[in-house]
């Protein structure tokens, strides 16, 4: 049901009026974590500031350790709908727990399911359930074919609001956290009719790379990108290495607007 072969032309999503995969690109930003609510209200008024309309924060994180910061959890959702709805933007948010979803649904606008349970099954059917655009984050360790199927769990469960989002692959590669598969983009489009972002944070896991990153994806076709901003990266509770501050994050955005989408 993701095949172009089934439907030619592009799905575009309409989240809270911001059109996604409809030619314009549409860029998704926001702290790793959601620490607490002058954090996201900082990075909310930015993110306003520069024109954006899509907030992302993690409530629930997927950490690699049980010791790191394991997120705020339901408050952590209640924090991004108090700021969303205080600013007039919407918000993006992981959820790991098929069980969270029907509760998440009246928190946030897009939930997004990340890289370690792209291949979550249940979790996707879940997803799948519901009238709320999914982001799919494609697994550390996923090929595009199982990418694809991933989102034809969503889909074939009723649910065709989904934004695919390629986030770096593990390579032997040691010089990144991941390694962009840039090429992903542009056969994701051809071979889906789904919107496609890059996320350049968690691909490079380097800030020197964030813009670099970025000018490529729109270069081959990306429908926008996603990117990590806090108020302060150095005490941030996760990802401190390659979150922007403030200021970064406005001559990145100064930067990519000079690139124009590639139809
Ligand atoms: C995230 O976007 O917060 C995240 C954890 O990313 P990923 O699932 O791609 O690692
Ligand atoms: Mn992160």
């Amino acid at each position: 049901l993701v095949s172009r072969k089934n439907k030619s032309e592009d799905t575009v999503i309409d989240i809270k009026g911001e059109k996604v995969g409809a030619g314009e690109l549409t860029h998704v930003f926001g702290p790793c974590s959601v620490e607490s609510y002058e954090q996201v209200k900082e990075v909310a008024q930015a993110v306003k500031k520069q024109g954006g309309k899509l907030l992302r924060g993690g409530a629930y994180k997927p950490r690699t350790s049980p010791y790191d910061f394991q997120g705020l959890g339901e408050e952590g959702l209640k924090i991004l709908k108090r700021v969303a709805d205080e600013e007039g933007l919407a918000v993006i948010s992981e959820i790991v727990n098929p069980a969270d979803i029907e509760k998440a649904v009246e928190y946030i606008d897009v939930i997004q399911i990340g890289a370690r349970n792209m291949q979550n099954f249940e979790l996707l059917k879940a997803a799948g359930s519901v009238k709320k655009p999914v982001l799919l984050k494609r697994g550390m360790s996923a090929t595009i074919s199982e990418f694809i199927n991933a989102a034809e769990y969503i889909i074939s469960r009723g649910n065709d609001q989904i934004i695919l989002c390629e986030r770096g692959i593990r390579t032997y590669e040691k010089a990144t956290r991941n390694t962009l598969d840039i090429s992903a983009v542009p056969i994701l489009k051809q071979e889906t009719h789904l919107p496609v972002l890059v996320d350049v944070t968690h691909s490079t896991g380097r800030r020197d790379l964030l813009l670099p990153a970025a000018k490529a994806a729109i270069a081959i076709g990306a429908d926008g990108i996603m990117a990590e901003v806090h108020p302060d990266p150095a005490v941030a509770l996760s990802d401190s290495a390659q979150q922007m501050d403030i200021p970064t994050f406005e001559n990145f955005i100064k930067e990519i607007n000079k690139q124009q989408p590639v139809k």
